[in-house]
């Protein structure tokens, strides 16, 4: 899959690779640290032996010290968490989080900068990388040294290996489903250290106003990291009908999806939406209802463990890629499936 290298501009990367101090990202929700946290930290010790990772959290109030402290033995590779409580980062506004992690980068100095690929690390990481005048890494799949990445291009379709050769730190975002987290066994704490804040300079002109937040209330595992996904594609029809999918998600204990073609015709909200320009996943099974398996789609499900993809077109582009491939109405295979899953 390897198509495009600029590998035959060398220089030298033992020297980099002694001195690699990373600064992560970290993302918490409700007093904890989300699992793509614990990714990027799996992807940032693959940068080098001779590592050592900080975790910056910014927030404000107790949630924000009790996810610290979960953070603090999130990996035993984590050697400090950095915490930054103040208003100003209450809410995850680009401007001034870009400004924190600069502010931090000028005293601790940081050879690299990760965050995962989440629409949280992508609104962040280019700001920071723009702030300090570097070019980004984004979507990085593999790391082959401290300074060689391979990322996906033209939606998935060709692997690129990229050299960073810039002279300022290196600002990864990281796709964390190449990064799954192995059971950790060792317990180890990290330092938490409170940063102090008292000569941060928020911009005097605010770019953006923070005007609300709506989440859905439910029992279901996030898209993004749930062991199983069940997709529904345009051929659904109808939000009525998408509560089969919902059904079949709950049996499973999965996630929902759907295509970008189920959520323009309003089916189901946009953050439902898996692929290219949707969410990434990698879930051990994914079920793909009435969906084609255009190659947008494809680019968000490639690295799940088992396909499985219900069509009524024997031709469907989907099948190339299913492991387990059924040609029928999913008007009758979801509705059979439930009354088989019902009887367990
Ligand atoms: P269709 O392509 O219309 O397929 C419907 C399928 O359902 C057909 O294969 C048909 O045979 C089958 N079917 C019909 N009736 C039944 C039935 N009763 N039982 C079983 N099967 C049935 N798409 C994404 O999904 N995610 C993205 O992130 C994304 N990003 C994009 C980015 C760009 C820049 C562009 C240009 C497009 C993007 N798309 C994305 C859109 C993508 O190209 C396709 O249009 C979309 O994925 C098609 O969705 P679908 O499979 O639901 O619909």
């Amino acid at each position: 899959k390897l198509l495009t290298s600029n590998s035959h501009r060398s220089i030298s990367i033992t020297n980099l690779s002694r001195y690699i101090t990373t600064l992560i990202l970290a993302e918490h929700e409700s007093g904890s640290i989300k699992p793509q946290t614990v990714s990027t930290v799996v992807a940032a010790n693959h940068l080098g032996e001779s590592s050592s990772v900080s975790l910056l959290l910014a927030g404000s109030g107790s949630s924000l010290q009790e996810a610290a402290s979960q953070a603090a033995s999130c990996h035993p590779s984590v050697s400090e968490v950095l915490v930054a409580d103040s208003d100003i980062f209450e809410y995850p506004l680009a401007e001034p989080w870009a400004k924190l992690i600069d502010f931090v980068r000028q005293q601790r100095h940081y050879s690299h900068i990760l965050a995962s690929s989440s629409s949280f690390g992508k609104n962040i990481l280019p700001r920071v990388a723009a702030l300090l005048d570097v070019s980004p890494v984004t979507d990085v799949v593999k790391i082959l040294g401290s300074n060689e990445f391979i990322r996906p291009i033209y939606a998935g379709n060709a692997l690129c290996r990229v050299r960073y050769t810039g002279a300022g730190p290196c600002v990864l975002t990281i796709r964390t489903t190449s990064f799954p987290v192995t059971p950790i066994t060792e317990s180890k704490r990290a330092t938490i250290s409170q940063i102090d804040l008292s000569n941060f300079k928020e911009d005097s002109v605010s770019r953006s106003r923070y005007m609300g937040q709506s989440t859905q209330d439910t029992e279901r595992p996030d898209l993004g990291s749930a062991r199983v996904v069940i997709t529904g594609g345009r051929a659904v029809k109808s939000v009525e009908n998408f509560k089969m999918i919902e059904k079949l998600a709950e049996k499973l204990g999965g996630a929902v999806g759907a295509t970008r073609a189920a959520v323009d015709a309003g089916y189901v909200p946009n953050d439902l939406q898996v692929g290219q320009t949707g969410k990434i996943v990698a879930p051990e099974l994914y079920m793909a209802f009435g969906v084609s398996g255009a190659i947008q789609h494809l680019a968000g499900i490639k690295d799940s463990k088992v396909i499985v993809a219900v069509n009524k077109d024997a031709d469907a582009p989907i099948f190339q890629v299913a492991d387990y491939g059924l040609v029928g109405d999913l008007f009758e295979v979801i509705p059979e499936l439930l009354e088989k899953l019902q009887e367990k």
